[in-house]
C-alpha cells in the first residue's frame, strides 16, 4: 500500500502525532487498524501493535496490516486491554475512539504493563475528566492536550508520561476540580474549540433545565439549583476563555 492510499481521521492523525519518533506503539481496540498502519506507512514508529477484543475487528484489522508492505513491523493480537502486551514491549500506548470509563478500566486492569512505558496517547470521546483523575492518581503526568472538531463532533486527545501528575494544575487560575473537567493544558491554550465545546455544553445543560422546569414537579426546587449552578460555572469559564484570561 503506498502513502496516497491510506486516509485516517484528523483525530487519528493528531493521535499519530504524538507517538514518540521511531517507538514501538501499541494501539489497544484498533478496529481496522487504521491508526497502526498509519504510523507505519509514514514511517512514525518502528514496531506497531493492533490489539483488538473482538473477532469482526480483529480480523479487518489483520487484512488490513496484510495489505501493508510493512507488515513485518506490525503483530496484530486478539485480546482484552494491555492483556495482548508484555511488560516492557512497548513505549507507547495508545487508546483511542472510547468512552473514559472504558479507557481507565483498561489502563486499571493492565497496570502490570505499564512500568517502562514512556507515554501514554489517549482520545476518550467521552468521559475526560475520569481519563484525568485516573492519571492524576496513578502518576502520570498530562504533557499535552488537544482538541479539535471534525464533521461536527469535538475531540480531545490527552497525552501522559510517568512523573508528578500535579505539575500542569499548578499555579493556574482554576481549582484542581475544575482543571480535571476542562483540562488543565486546554484551559491554558484557550482554542476556540474549547469555546465551542463548553457553549455547547451549556445548550444542553440549557434545555434540560427547561424540561425540568416544565415538568412542575415539587421535588424539582432542587434540581433547578444545582443545574443553574452548573450553567453559570460553564458561562464563567466560556466568558474567561473568550477574553483569554
Ligand atoms: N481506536 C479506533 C479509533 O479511534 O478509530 C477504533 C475505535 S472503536 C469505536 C473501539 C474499538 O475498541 C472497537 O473495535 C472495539 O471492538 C474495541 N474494544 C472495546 N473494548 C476493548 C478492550 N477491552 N480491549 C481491546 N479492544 C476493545
Amino acid at each position: 500500500m503506498n502513502m496516497t492510499a491510506l486516509t485516517i481521521s484528523r483525530r487519528l492523525r493528531t493521535v499519530a502525532e504524538y507517538c514518540l519518533p521511531g517507538a514501538k506503539v501499541a494501539d489497544i481496540g484498533s478496529d481496522h487498524a487504521l491508526l497502526a498502519s498509519y504510523l507505519l506507512v509514514h514511517n512514525l514508529a518502528s514496531f506497531v501493535i493492533a490489539g483488538e477484543l473482538n473477532e469482526g475487528p480483529y480480523q479487518a484489522a489483520l487484512r488490513q496490516i496484510h495489505t501493508l508492505q510493512a507488515r513485518d513491523r506490525a503483530s496484530v493480537r486478539k485480546g482484552d486491554g494491555l492483556a495482548v502486551i508484555a511488560p516492557g514491549e512497548v513505549d507507547v500506548i495508545c487508546i483511542a475512539g472510547m468512552g473514559g470509563q472504558l479507557i481507565t478500566a483498561i489502563l486499571e486492569k493492565g497496570k502490570s504493563k505499564l512500568p517502562g512505558v514512556k507515554r501514554l496517547v489517549l482520545q476518550p470521546n467521552v468521559g475526560e475528566e475520569l481519563v484525568r483523575r485516573w492519571l492524576l492518581e496513578n502518576g502520570w503526568q498530562l504533557i499535552g492536550e488537544s482538541i479539535l472538531e471534525e464533521d461536527g463532533i469535538i475531540y480531545e486527545i490527552l497525552v501522559a508520561e510517568p512523573g508528578d501528575p500535579y505539575v500542569p494544575y499548578q499555579g493556574q487560575s482554576r481549582t484542581l476540580e475544575e482543571l480535571i473537567r476542562i483540562g488543565p493544558c486546554l484551559w491554558q491554550q484557550k482554542d476556540p474549540v474549547l469555546v465551542r465545546k463548553w457553549q455547547r455544553e451549556q445548550e444542553k445543560w440549557r434545555s434540560i433545565l427547561a424540561q425540568v422546569k416544565s415538568s412542575g414537579r415539587p421535588e424539582a426546587a432542587a434540581r433547578i439549583k444545582e443545574i443553574q449552578t452548573e450553567i453559570d460555572w460553564m458561562e464563567e469559564v466560556i466568558a474567561c476563555l473568550q477574553a483569554g484570561n
